[in-house]
């Protein structure tokens, strides 16, 4: 049962905030850096560049890819989150590059932390505005089961613990004196913004590289043509081949033949294909069928390779 505060708080509403939010906590922990001196809180602070562009990513994925398909674009507008996290993956990766240049100059040349009460407060304030954030993107998720919103409260959760590491090795530092403390946690912090930063690009590589659909996904359709195909004896009277699938963004497409005895009227063949179409979409959802008929003795052949050379 909707609530009025689910309503109010759509998956769009909620990555909106999640893009002010991240504008705020980068502010926040880039004012920690600047009044402490600690290279841990810079690193800290281009953490939560990685909320911006997962806020602005999901965004992307409700709004433009979420478009339904025009004449320019007639099979949707899905890849547009490629392109989103293809950039966002590049920037995330200088960003974490420009912190180990840093803190290995730091670890060479160690600088005591200063004021480190005020940055500490800082770091945990927006650490807390980020996990009320995230508490209420999650109940969100789940009631508009929306994948962005999910996906961008888990980059908040992470992004949350992080930021407890940080602070942690922040308040060592100050009770011990281990001046290279801070630069250590500072690269740890951006060896993980370097793997998210390099998982984004590769997931937009893939993406655009027309990816195969999942396995699982595959075996479905492939249980759910088998149950269409059927043979007289030896021979088969239905038969599936030329299966091929691909991906764009939440939107899955499969291509493929259905092969029948060429003495069937046009009638009859097309009832089969609407059926074979129906039981596709209905157990894969989100997925496209473009499905040929061809008489049994009879193969379609495509030359792409030969085509393009
Ligand atoms: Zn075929």
């Amino acid at each position: 049962m909707p609530t009025s505060a689910t309503r109010f708080l759509t998956p769009q509403r909620l990555l909106m905030a999640s893009v002010v939010v991240a504008l705020i906590t980068i502010t926040l922990k880039t004012l920690a850096w600047y009044v402490t001196d600690s290279v841990g809180l810079l690193s800290d602070a281009m953490e939560s560049l990685v909320n911006l562009a997962s806020a602005i990513f999901g965004l992307v994925m409700v709004t433009i890819a979420a478009r339904p398909a025009d004449d320019d674009h007639p099979y949707g507008h899905h890849k547009a989150e490629y392109f989103s996290s293809g950039f966002e993956g590049i920037l995330i990766i200088v960003a974490a590059l420009g912190i180990v240049w840093t803190a290995v100059h730091r670890l060479l040349d160690p600088q005591p932390i200063e004021q480190v009460g005020w940055g500490l407060a800082l770091s945990v304030a927006s650490s807390a505005l980020n996990g009320l954030l995230a508490w209420v993107m999650f109940r969100a998720a789940k009631e508009h089961r929306s994948i962005a919103l999910e996906a961008d409260a888990k980059h908040l959760t992470t992004d949350v613990w992080t930021s407890a590491g940080v602070v942690i090795g922040i308040a060592l530092v100050h009770y011990t004196g281990w001046l290279w403390l801070d630069p250590v946690v500072a690269i740890g912090v951006a060896l993980n913004i370097l793997k998210e930063g390099f998982h984004l690009i590769w997931r937009s590589s893939q993406g655009l590289m027309d990816e195969a659909l999942e396995p699982e996904v595959m075996a479905t359709i492939q249980q759910t043509l088998d149950g269409f195909a059927s043979q007289r004896g030896e021979v088969a009277i239905i038969r599936f081949d030329h299966v091929s699938t691909r991906k764009a963004g939440q939107r899955r497409f499969v291509d493929l033949h259905m092969h029948m005895p060429a003495s069937w009227t046009l009638g009859r063949a097309a009832a089969v294909r609407v059926s074979v179409e129906q039981a596709l979409m209905s157990a894969v959802p989100g997925l496209r069928a473009s499905i040929q008929l061809l008489p049994s003795d009879v193969e379609a052949h495509f030359f792409d390779e030969a085509d393009l050379k």
